[in-house]
């Protein structure tokens, strides 16, 4: 016969799952302001609360984990098949699997360092020289309002005819065709398209040339929202 659950017991089980909501309400809560906000506004959300980006981090772990496969695995891949003689910036690099994961030098960036690897700065300045890095690296990372702005600093530090591999949450892209007219205006042209997967999508570009002057018109981004389950 099994014994009934002490009543301390029964109340650490509730806290728990108080705590568990809570914890899933402020990571959507700060995703929400990541993706609506410039990457300015991010830099000064951790800056001010660094415990927010670990919340933030333990709550994109839950998400990504629950998909078929991690989009950082395909970039791995793709760079594996490569030369590790290729120099890369990681803007947004997270725990830095992928610099973990390739021979590669990798430059990692984010805003607080998951790893001692990591350069803290908004992605939208780092401190690299002016064509320095033959792969520019963004994974799930284009979360700034200004993506102008932010990937244009990811032109500015490519070699020209470096590569620029972008991995995005499919639901996303509102207008794939104006995303990559956008992207041409940018410097980048599109090489190729990895639609394949129902989760994410991995743009490969090239450099072409340095951003042109003007508004990159078509170079949006859905937010990506977390609904509460
Ligand atoms: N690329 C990693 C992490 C993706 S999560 C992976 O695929 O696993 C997105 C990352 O971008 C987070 O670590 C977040 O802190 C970072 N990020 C968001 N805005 C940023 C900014 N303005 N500058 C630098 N990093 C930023």
């Amino acid at each position: 016969e099994a014994a009934p659950e002490p009543r301390s017991g029964r109340s650490a089980a509730l806290r728990a799952r108080m705590e568990e909501r809570l914890l899933g309400a402020r990571f959507r809560y700060l995703n929400q302001q990541l993706y609506t906000g410039s990457s300015q506004d991010a830099a000064r959300l951790f800056r001010a609360d660094p415990a927010a980006f670990h919340l933030y981090h333990r709550g994109f772990e839950r998400q990504v984990q629950r998909w078929p496969e991690r989009p950082v695995q395909r970039i791995v891949r793709y760079l594996r098949r490569r030369p590790a003689s290729l120099v890369v910036a990681d803007f947004g690099c997270g725990d830095c699997t992928l610099a973990a994961s390739v021979k590669n030098q990798v430059h990692c960036f984010d805003l607080v360092p998951l790893s001692p690897r990591v350069t803290v700065c908004d992605m939208a300045k780092v401190p690299l020289a002016a064509e320095s890095v033959d792969v520019a690296v963004f994974c799930l990372a284009l979360m700034g309002t200004n993506l102008q702005e932010i990937l244009g600093e990811a032109n500015r530090v490519l070699k020209l005819g470096g590569i620029l591999m972008v991995a995005e949450v499919a639901s996303r892209f509102e207008d794939t065709r104006a995303f990559l007219k956008a992207m041409s205006h940018l410097g980048f042209r599109s090489v190729s398209k990895d639609l394949s997967s129902s989760y994410f999508y991995v743009l490969e570009f090239t450099k072409t040339g340095p951003a042109r002057p003007g508004p990159a018109v078509g170079l949006r981004l859905r937010p990506c929202l977390y609904k509460r389950r």
